[in-house]
Formats: C-alpha cells, sequence, structure tokens
C-alpha cells in the first residue's frame, strides 16, 4: 500500500533556559502507509505528543524529516488533521461552526463548507446537535466535534493524540467503538490513522499495529503487528447493546 508519511531520523531537543538541552527524541524512523491504524505507545511524558505534533508540522523537528506523499514538508502537514486530547472547541461557536473551522484553509464556498460539515456531523453522531454549543453538550460529544472537525477536511491520515482520555470510562468505550466502526467499514474519509495513547488495552482494541517508545530520550524499542482481526471485530460490536 502507498506510503502516506515517513519519519526518518527525527531527533528533538528543547532547550531550556537556565537548564541542559533535553532531547526528547531520538532517531525515531516511522512509516504509515495506506489501510494502518497505527498505535503510538509510551509513558507520559516519552514526547507522543511531541512526535504526533512534528509529524503534523505545528513544531519543527531538530533534524530529520518528515514526508507526505513521498515530499518533505516544512510547515504545517498538509496531509494531516489533529484530533486533540482537551477536544479544543471554541466556546463561543456552536457544532457546525466548529466542525467547519476544519475547512478554513480550503478555498471552497460557505455553502459547500456548511454542505460538508453537515455531511460529518450526521457520519459522528451529532445529527441534530448543529446549533449547540460546547457547553450544551457531553465531554463525549464534544470529543465527536472535535473529530469531525478534523475530519471535515478529508485529510489523509487522522492524528489522534490521547483522545478519549478525558472521558469517563463508559463514554470513552462508546466512542472508540463507533469510531472504530467507521474505519473498519470506511465510513470516514481518511486513509490511515495514528493514535497516540498510554493504554496497552486501547491500542491493541483499535490498532493493526503499535510502536512503543521508550523514555528519556523517547526511542521506538518495537514496532509490532497487532494481527487479531477476527478478535477485533468482535470486540467492536459487542458493546453495541451495553449503553447508550
Ligand atoms: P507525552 O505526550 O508522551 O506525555 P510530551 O511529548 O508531551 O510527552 O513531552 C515529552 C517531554 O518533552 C516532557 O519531558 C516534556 O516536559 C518535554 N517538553 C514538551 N514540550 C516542551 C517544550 N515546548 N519545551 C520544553 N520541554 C518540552
Ligand atoms: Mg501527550
Amino acid at each position: 500500500m502507498k506510503k502516506l508519511i515517513e519519519v526518518t531520523n527525527v531527533y528533538k531537543t528543547f532547550g531550556i533556559k537556565g537548564a541542559a538541552d533535553a532531547t526528547v527524541l531520538e532517531d525515531i524512523n516511522l512509516s504509515v502507509r495506506e489501510g494502518e491504524f497505527l498505535a503510538i505507545l509510551g509513558p507520559s511524558g516519552s514526547g507522543k505528543s511531541t512526535l504526533l505534533r512534528i509529524i503534523a508540522g505545528l513544531i519543527p523537528a531538530s533534524t530529520g524529516t518528515i514526508s507526505y506523499l513521498g515530499q518533505a514538508i516544512t510547515g504545517v502537514n498538509p496531509g494531516v488533521a489533529m484530533v486533540f486530547q482537551s477536544f479544543a472547541l471554541f466556546p463561543w461557536l456552536n457544532v457546525l461552526e466548529n466542525v467547519m473551522l476544519g475547512l478554513e484553509a480550503k478555498h471552497i464556498s460557505e455553502a459547500d463548507k456548511r454542505e460538508k460539515a453537515l455531511r460529518i456531523i450526521d457520519i459522528i453522531g451529532l445529527d441534530g446537535f448543529e446549533n449547540a454549543y460546547p457547553k450544551e453538550l457531553s465531554g463525549g460529544m464534544r470529543q465527536r466535534v472535535g473529530i469531525g472537525r478534523a475530519l471535515v477536511s478529508d485529510p489523509d491520515v487522522l492524528l489522534m493524540d490521547e483522545p478519549f482520555s478525558a472521558l469517563d470510562v463508559l463514554t470513552a468505550e462508546n466512542l472508540r467503538r463507533d469510531l472504530l466502526e467507521l474505519w473498519l467499514e470506511r465510513k470516514i474519509p481518511t486513509k490511515a490513522i495514528i493514535l497516540v495513547t498510554h493504554g496497552i488495552e486501547e491500542a491493541v482494541y483499535m490498532a493493526d499495529r503499535a510502536v512503543i517508545l521508550s523514555t528519556g530520550p523517547a526511542k521506538i524499542v518495537q514496532d509490532i503487528t497487532i494481527d487479531m482481526p477476527r478478535w477485533r471485530d468482535k470486540k467492536a460490536f459487542e458493546f453495541t447493546n451495553m449503553v447508550d
């Protein structure tokens, strides 16, 4: 399958005032292909968010390159969109407006933006909540808005930084199941997903492959295939009747 993202020899060092520079990432090499659901696992503080931000082009690597479709990127990666742990919604904008923000950089008409946003709102299970404001929504629904805002731009790769960790257990389980179902049934317009998590069970449940980071500085110590499709498909639907 086509290689979408390639991370080559990436190092990241943060200069800290009054202290020695801290190397957070050391020689990270990683590629993500079409059809892959990759989990990046590691303990808290190991550099997972830093790596994801570098892949998104939100912060630069100290050395090394990030390529999208074989082209080294400088600045924001045009092939990805990101979902944040804390949702990062604008409280003064309603659901529709928050989702439409994902299309800000696209040169299409307001009407087209609206239409695309409404379609994604329906897919992610927020039909009827277009005009609601974030404060009127549960945590799970807010994160659905965050996912919608990322998906609305049709990114090749969806980047998710611990997207379920701010949610209570059942809400998180529901959202994992729904997202996995949409992905497995090809209902969301993305060709690969990178999920950052510190939960091994979450990685095994959702992903086809996991890379594991060690700490201080982070290196990839394992790159494993999670080859349990039957178990995963069963798992994907077993919560269906539990809560909703
Ligand atoms: P994780 O997401 O795995 O919890 P992070 O990528 O957030 O880890 O952070 C990895 C390490 O890099 C931490 O020690 C953190 O303090 C440090 N770090 C992250 N961002 C910065 C920054 N802007 N300046 C200095 N240190 C940072
Ligand atoms: Mg993090």
